[in-house]
């Protein structure tokens, strides 16, 4: 009977939703994870499901496991990212936000917010997710956006903000700076273009090579490396500047690349932020040839008729690559384009809308992160806090320990405007938590700063600005420092170390977790990372509308080994979501069958005289203390997919395929009622946290329930009185006894209906008694007529050998033909031996040994020794046949 999850899911949550489980216990020691939170304008994608699940299955852990479990919720208001989507909208309708203005513009943003916001949060309750939703937070909140303003204050008086004038990155489609973690680097092929800068003097040319022409119309030197002995005889000289027709000077500087083109490097200090250092050690001028849109002017200096002192009038209003094109022409036409190289290398695009950034020079807010940056680095080294995997330690420390000052200012609307102001009168300058009226110096009147703040801004504040902060709030006392942060690692730059930073600062020096979990990415089959764009993506509520969230769940979890990359095929969710599925109806099954076995009144294990108890009973019971410890450490290190693996094996193999068949007929014995729902209760508790509701169904159909929820159910300790190692062992050798002569049956094709005769020689440590115990279970599992333990039956028999040497042999008299097995089996031996003979000539010939390489020779050694085993094995069941 298949398992139909679609009437149980929505049930299960809302159950647990009416319990208020999600909440915190009042009196426990707390677990907090707060969640990543997606754009205020996401839909969920796989992505999302992965990250959210694996926060689910630690949090549902930590639940049971006694502790006051908070996983906090809730929305960014992604600035950049939501404003494009308001905009593309705008766009649709014929309009820019310039033309409704600042506050329509904003006022447009949130009644879309209002509307869609809370998109993401329903989906993520259709994936089981356990969030306390009572403490749902959003990062533009009135009570949010005061921390936002207090941190940037601070921040302030103690001169960590600054205005900065210089090179930054910027997207002429977002209008707006970013910072160096959002301008995103990407391998391009490109052109080097080798271009003739004719010296002044008219005695000839140097080249400088460059992989953005359209920028020479911003140049203001070029430089060479005074080391450089190509370059010392034009230092001090003037070129004439193509397409422009101004003279600069050509000069001596050490930072230049003697390795890159021909030594000879352009400057253009506006829009290069190494021209830009260049160019302010020898006291240059910086004019900006771009305007913020990505096209060719002069901003300042536009007098569009007649050109300007650099940009030609042609070139006006062009669009930088388009205006590329016309230079390079143009250079051609003139001579002066010497060649043109492919050439491989980084440009960096906008990670909101994928422009390429231009380099622009622009007066901007930064954060001095290093006074912020050492500290927390210092911890780290200290290893007061750990990142897994441990893979990842390098690039973080690298990262941290050559940080950037941070620019934090956007040129967009929506988000938290940034809150400096300016006197009209006097000029006075300063960061304010309230808006001021007047100056307080002069009394005049003020201007705010247009800008509003990086996203991230906000977001480095999640772990203590969610619960409160800058108030002593009870939740901030109680739920800071949290413990476990679980995300991709695209996000440890933009957000995990800026929040180890501003928790460090702003928190006493307490950082906010302990634990940083970067998991893995969803891939296809290409292993291409799925994205809308390349259409490969997989929704996860397809996957919840055919199968269930429970193996979406598995699928991704069983499936993630810590950190590594999880693979799925968009193309075919029925064979990439089956094992979740399969593994649900057949928990589902065993359920049916374990229910439809239990009385009423369950006996209590404790109850049951431990005389009572068979080898099979022991024997699970020992299994289930070791399944305990095990998936219970696997959590507890991050090794999800191991603790989901480990209880997968408990359940399918260990309790239903042996311990189940193995008590079959003894059912109605209430030792074996007890043992059998101890492990059955204690298998759905271990699978919880991965599948939590087809196990909270289950459990709460299991008798004397009495409205107690699996969610917050104890998590199950090992009882070291149940430890048995002997039967372990016993009913290992027992197991191994009945396999193999599964495996003679399936070899010479015996049919499941007859019943064979076997008998077993046990030897060594292998006691005879320990197999005539059970001699009902192994006649019962391996379809025997007979057991027996008195040597080899007559006539025609297969051998195996197990354990210490022991040797069971099955009766084959009559069930196969002999003569056409041994046929089969002599050929195959043939065969072997043909092939062994000419490997052996091989590794016997020395000009092979000698010449190939040694992994190579040991390959073919390891195959010899194979064939080898096979051919005796072979051998052996050829004598077992009697064939001559
Ligand atoms: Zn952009
Ligand atoms: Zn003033």
């Amino acid at each position: 009977m298949a398992y139909d999850p679609r009437p149980v899911e929505p049930s299960i949550y809302k159950r647990w939703l009416e319990a208020g489980v999600f909440q915190p216990r009042p009196d426990a020691e707390p677990y907090v994870i707060v969640i990543p939170p997606p754009n205020v304008t996401d839909v969920l994608h796989v992505g999302h499901a992965l990250n959210n699940t694996i926060q689910d299955v630690l949090i549902r852990f930590e639940r049971m496991r006694g502790r006051a479990a908070e996983w906090l919720p809730g929305t960014d208001h992604a600035g950049i990212a939501t404003q494009n989507v308001v905009e593309k909208r705008l766009k649709a309708e014929g309009k820019t936000r310039f033309d409704l203005g600042r506050e329509a513009f904003v006022q447009r943003v949130w009644e879309f917010v209002n509307k869609t916001g809370n998109t993401i949060i329903e989906q993520l309750k259709q994936i089981g997710c356990s969030c306390d939703w009572t403490r749902t937070r959003f990062t533009l909140d009135p009570e949010y956006s005061r921390a936002v303003r207090e941190v940037f204050v601070r921040l302030w008086e103690e001169q960590l903000i600054y205005r900065g004038h210089r090179v930054i990155h910027w997207c002429p489609n977002c209008l707006t700076a970013l910072s160096d973690e959002e301008a995103e680097h990407h391998e391009t092929n490109g052109n080097l273009y080798h271009i003739r800068y004719p010296l002044a003097d008219g005695s000839g040319s140097i080249t400088v090579a460059t992989t953005r022409p359209e920028t020479l119309l911003g140049d203001t030197a070029v430089a060479v490396n005074p080391e450089d002995p190509r370059g010392r005889a034009f230092i001090g000289k003037k070129v004439r500047l193509p397409i422009v027709g101004i003279e600069i000077p050509i000069i001596a500087d050490e930072a230049v690349d003697k390795e890159f083109g021909t030594g000879f490097v352009k400057i253009t200090p506006a829009h290069d932020p190494n021209d830009f250092e260049t160019g302010k050690r020898h006291g240059l001028e910086m004019p900006l040839v771009m305007t913020e849109d990505g096209k060719m002017g002069e901003p300042g200096n536009e007098k569009r008729e007649t050109g300007n002192v650099r940009v030609p009038a042609d070139l006006v209003g062009v669009d930088r690559f388009e205006a590329r094109k016309r230079i390079v022409k143009q250079l051609e036409k003139e001579g002066l384009l010497e060649k043109t190289e492919p050439h491989r290398h980084s440009v960096r695009r906008c990670y909101r809308c994928d422009t390429v950034v231009e380099p622009r020079l622009s007066d901007q807010w930064f954060v001095k992160m290093k006074p912020l940056a050492e500290p927390v680095l210092a911890k780290f080294r200290a290893g007061e806090y750990q990142i897994v995997p441990e893979r990842w330690r390098a690039t973080y420390d690298h990262w941290m320990e050559n940080i950037r000052d941070w620019n934090i200012s956007r040129q967009i609307w929506w988000g938290h405007r940034i809150p400096v102001f300016t006197c009209t009168k006097c000029a006075h300058q300063w960061a304010d938590r309230v808006d001021p009226q007047a100056c307080p110096k002069c009394g005049g009147s003020v201007e705010q700063d247009p800008d509003v703040l990086d996203t991230w801004f906000s977001s480095w504040l999640w772990p203590f600005a969610t619960f409160g902060w800058p108030n002593e709030t009870p939740d901030l006392k109680r739920f800071y420092p949290g413990h476990t942060l679980v995300t991709a690692p695209e996000i440890l730059f933009f957000w995990v170390a800026r929040m180890l930073m501003s928790g460090y600062h702003f928190m006493g020096q307490r950082l906010p977790f302990t634990t940083v979990y970067l998991h893995g990415t969803v891939r296809d089959t290409k292993h291409r990372k799925m994205s809308k764009s390349l259409g490969n993506g997989i929704d996860p509520l397809d996957v919840v509308k055919l199968f269930g969230a429970d193996a979406l769940r598995w699928t991704l979890i069983a499936g993630s080994s810590l950190g590594a990359d999880v693979i799925l095929d968009p193309q075919d969710l029925e064979t990439t979501f089956a094992p979740g599925r399969n593994f649900a109806n057949k928990l589902w099954n065993i359920g049916q069958f374990v229910l439809g076995q239990l009385p009423p009144q369950v006996p209590a294990l404790e109850s049951v005289d431990r005389r009572a108890l068979t080898l099979a009973d022991r024997w699970i019971l020992s299994r289930a203390q070791a399944v305990i410890r095990e998936a219970t450490q696997s959590l507890a290190d991050f090794r999800l997919d191991e603790a989901a693996k480990r209880c997968f094996e408990f359940v399918w193999n260990e309790l239903a395929d042996w311990y189940v068949e193995a008590v079959k007929p003894r059912l109605k014995d209430p030792a074996s009622q007890a043992v059998l729902a101890y492990c059955f209760d204690l298998a759905l508790r271990l699978l919880h946290p991965v599948v939590p509701f087809i196990t909270e169904e289950l459990w709460q159909k299991l008798p004397e329930r009495k409205g107690e929820l699996l969610a917050t159910a104890q998590w199950p300790a090992p009882r070291a009185e149940f430890d048995d190692p002997r039967a372990d062992q016993e009913f290992g050798r027992v197991k191994t006894a009945i396999e193999q002569i599964r495996s003679i049956r399936a070899e010479y094709r015996v049919t499941p209906k007859t019943r064979v005769r076997a008998t077993i020689v046990p030897r060594g440590n292998d006691k005879a008694a320990t197999f005539e115990g059970e001699r009902d279970t192994i006649e019962r599992l391996a379809q025997l007529e007979r057991l027996t333990f008195d040597g080899a039956p007559d006539g025609v028999g297969a051998h195996a050998v197990f354990g210490d040497g022991s040797e069971v042999v099955v009766a084959l008299e009559g069930l196969v033909d002999v003569k056409t097995e041994c046929k089969r089996l002599t050929e195959e031996k043939e065969r072997l031996e043909k092939q062994l003979t000419s490997l052996a000539a091989r590794l016997t010939n020395d000009s092979f040994v000698s010449r190939a390489p040694q992994d190579v020779v040991a390959k073919e050694r390891e195959k010899e020794k194979a064939w080898r085993d096979q051919r005796d094995i072979l051998a052996g069941k050829l004598k077992s046949l009697g064939c001559s």
